[in-house]
C-alpha cells in the first residue's frame, strides 16, 4: 500500500501526525509532509486510521 496526501486540501489540523508520527509530519505552515508513503507491517493499520480521521480527505491510500 501507498499513501498520497494532497497538500492543496490539507489543513493542518494535525490529526495524521498524533495518529502516526513515525510516517506524517507537518511542514513550517502546518502543512502535511510524509516521512514515507510506504507504511511497514507495524504501522499500516495506523495509518489506514489516520487516512480515515483526516477531517478534508487529504490523505487517501493507494493499493498496489
Ligand atoms: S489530518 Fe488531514 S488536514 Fe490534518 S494535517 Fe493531516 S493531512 Fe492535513
Amino acid at each position: 500500500m501507498r499513501i498520497k496526501a494532497d497538500t492543496g486540501v490539507c489543513v493542518g489540523s494535525g490529526q495524521c501526525v498524533l495518529t502516526q508520527p513515525a510516517i506524517f509530519d507537518q511542514d513550517d505552515d502546518g502543512i502535511v509532509t510524509l516521512l514515507t508513503d510506504r507504511p511497514d507491517d507495524e504501522t499500516a493499520a495506523q495509518a489506514r486510521a489516520a487516512v480515515a480521521l483526516c477531517p478534508t480527505r487529504a490523505l487517501s491510500i493507494v493499493q498496489e
